[in-house]
């Protein structure tokens, strides 16, 4: 191609799209490469957003100024916010979208972004040059401390059919896709996803440049065709009636919302599929790579729980102007045949016609302790790797690693140093440390579980939290900081207000403090209180009622901050430091951590092995 570019994108998927509009904004000339023009965004399975701990991920990427809560609020058929029951570190936000308006919204996103080009074509191999190329982590002072330069950095792609595009970084976020292989049965077929190709010869030259590959599976459930399930049966599950959106700057959300239904397996289901396992790709040894633990298919379900007499089916609709119903919880590549048969034996869905067949696909993906904290490969310059080919699964997942590649890609190409979020400011600090520090060997996807600070990182406060970082980034805008401003004030004056009013005695900050009282209570003794947002209303009152907790985890963090802000000079031999164990002294080689925190969290790694490493470093600093 006759023109060249600063940044390529391959693959404008949910981490592709983020990753290559981050890029432009940052004032980067992006070229997003794809297979199809027509699948940008595309939805690769369940048609929703968000979810357990995965809403706190859209949410952050709103705050930073990436699209898929702008998106999803705009596309969605219902909202619901999650685990409104507990404590509000695990509330998280949920949408079911129309599919084909998410492909469209987004597409039109990367078509109106300027210094953005869309190209459809097959990345068939990647360009690099020969170094050496100035130290990999592209940290002024880690270059400063030396250590080895990487010898191959990315210079571009070459497209199926010989077109070659010269850029100066690289992004790839190509998902499922490379080396595709999908099952349904005993029939197998290379493929991206169902009726979509496979990127074939990608893989082979990413081997060439000393990336390493390995091969995980992911499935998905049948599509029904809605007029011939008898929803009338079925119970139903409505959109909260006062639905919230994802995005901080959304105003209102479409409407009407449109119902789920609830329907399950049952013996009579979990017969069919145990008299023909021997007929599924998981279990007649045709699939050999591993699945997703966390999402696992009806087959895996039945075999593993097997005391259990039925398992939950929700049935989805697939979008307003479509009869297709997405069957959540019966994932499978089971033969068609016996599809057929487990569909039926479901209520509700005793004539239920299939529109599409539940499948399983096998891919290519490269394990992500191969990369800095800041998604750059270590073995080669300039290449950033974002979604599902770092061996994670969701789309929510997908998108915060390509919108933080994009962003790295384009400072690197500034000369200025990565964009690192720590475990203790966001959801997408913990996924991008837990994938680069520990790697992962089944498709990793988030849980509120996985962070240690969940009660800071919640989904109420992710602007707070992140959205200051997006401005200095370029991607906030002042009107969406001077909002945040105005907000911030609001909770110091309305935090005032509730620590001086007394009422009987006592506080109204008190009374909140009381187990079991909310801030509706407290508007009711003194009606002023009414004239609060919800969102200012909430902070305080959560401020308020977990203000033991919070203190406690800020006074971890603190603590925490000496290790973390530890840096380790690259290219430290640390086979030299023989007090640390073997296995230690390996693990750390390998992953080759950038902070002292890092290297504490990776397996192996004792905190005495940090101790032995922390007296080394303060005496290679005080020489
Ligand atoms: C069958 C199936 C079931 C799944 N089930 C779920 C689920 O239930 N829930 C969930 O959250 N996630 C699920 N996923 C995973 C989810 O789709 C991914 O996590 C998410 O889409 C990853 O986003 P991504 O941007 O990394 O990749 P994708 O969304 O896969 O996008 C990759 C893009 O890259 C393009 N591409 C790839 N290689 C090349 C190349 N060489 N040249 C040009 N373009 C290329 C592709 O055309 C595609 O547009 C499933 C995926 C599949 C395929």
């Amino acid at each position: 191609m006759p023109e060249s570019f600063d940044i390529i994108v391959v693959g404008a998927g949910h981490a592709g799209c983020e990753a290559a509009l981050a890029a432009a904004r940052m004032g980067c000339r992006t070229l997003l490469v794809t297979l199809s023009a027509d699948q940008v965004g595309q939805m690769s399975c369940n048609p929703a957003i968000g979810g357990l701990a995965k809403g706190q991920l859209v949410r952050e990427i709103d705050a930073l100024g990436g699209e898929m809560a702008k998106v999803a609020d705009e596309t969605g058929i219902q909202f619901r916010m999650l685990n409104t029951g507990k404590g509000a570190a695990v509330r998280s936000p949920r949408s079911q979208n129309d599919r084909v308006a998410y492909r469209a919204a987004m597409k039109r996103r990367i078509e109106q972004q300027p210094n953005l080009s869309l190209l459809q074509a097959t990345a068939e191999a990647l360009l690099v040059e020969r170094g050496p190329f100035g130290h990999a982590q592209g940290r002024p002072e880690q270059r400063r401390m030396g250590g080895p330069a990487t010898m191959l950095r990315a210079v571009g792609i070459r497209c199926l059919g010989g077109v070659e595009i010269r850029s100066r970084a690289v992004v790839l976020t190509t998902g499922t896709f490379l080396r595709g292989l999908i099952h349904v049965g005993p029939a197998q077929m290379s493929g991206g996803r169902m009726g979509e190709p496979s990127a074939e010869g990608l893989s082979a030259s990413l081997i060439a440049a000393g990336i390493q590959l390995g091969r995980l599976k992911t499935g998905t459930p049948p599509r029904l065709d809605g007029r011939s399930v008898r929803l009338d049966e079925l119970k139903l599950q409505p959109g909260d009636d006062a639905p919230q959106p994802f995005s901080f700057s959304t105003v209102s959300l479409p409407g009407p919302q449109l119902p789920c239904w609830l329907t399950e397996t049952n013996p009579a289901t979990h017969e069919i599929i145990r008299a023909n396992l021997h007929r599924a790709p998981l279990y007649s040894g045709q699939i050999k790579s591993v699945g997703p633990r966390y999402c696992p298919s009806i087959e895996d379900k039945v075999v593993r729980f097997a005391d259990r007499a039925a398992h939950t089916v929700f049935l989805e609709p697939e979008g307003r102007g479509t009869s297709e119903l997405y069957c959540n919880g019966i994932s499978t590549s089971l033969p068609m045949d016996v599809q057929e048969a487990l569909v039926r034996s479901i209520r509700g869905c005793e004539g239920a016609r299939i529109v599409r067949y539940g499948y399983a696909i096998e891919y290519d993906f490269a394990p992500p302790t191969q990369l800095w904290p800041h998604l750059e490969t270590k073995p080669v310059a300039n290449l950033f790797h974002g979604g599902q080919i770092n061996g994670t699964s969701g789309y929510e997942e997908a998108a915060a690693q390509g919108l933080m590649a994009g962003i790295n890609a384009a400072l690197k190409l500034r000369g200025e140093p990565p964009f690192v979020l720590r475990r203790d400011e966001a959801y997408i600090g913990v996924l991008i440390d837990d994938l680069v520090t520990r790697g992962t060997l089944e498709p990793y996807r988030m849980f509120t579980s996985r962070a240690e600070h969940r009660l800071l990182l919640r989904q109420d406060n992710a602007d707070r939290r992140l959205m200051r970082h997006g401005r200095r980034l370029g991607l906030i805008s002042a009107k969406q900081i001077a909002r945040l401003d105005e907000k911030e004030k609001c909770i110091a004056e309305l935090r005032l207000e509730l620590e001086q009013t007394k009422i009987g005695g006592e506080t109204l900050a008190q009374k909140l403090r009381r187990p079991g009282t909310t801030f509706a209570d407290l508007a009711k003794l003194w009606p002023d209180l009414n004239s609060e947002s919800r969102e200012v209303a909430e902070q305080v009152e959560i401020e308020i009622k977990y203000e033991g907790y919070i203190s406690r985890q800020a006074q971890q963090i603190e603590r925490a901050r000496k290790v973390e802000d530890s840096r380790i000079p690259d290219g430290l031999d640390y086979e030299s430091l023989v007090q640390i164990s073997k296995e230690a002294r390996r693990k750390l080689g390998e992953i080759r951590p950038v902070t002292l925190g890092q290297a504490s969290r990776i397996s192996g790694v004792s905190p005495a092995d940090i101790s032995v490493l922390m007296v080394h470093l303060a005496a290679r600093k005080g020489k």
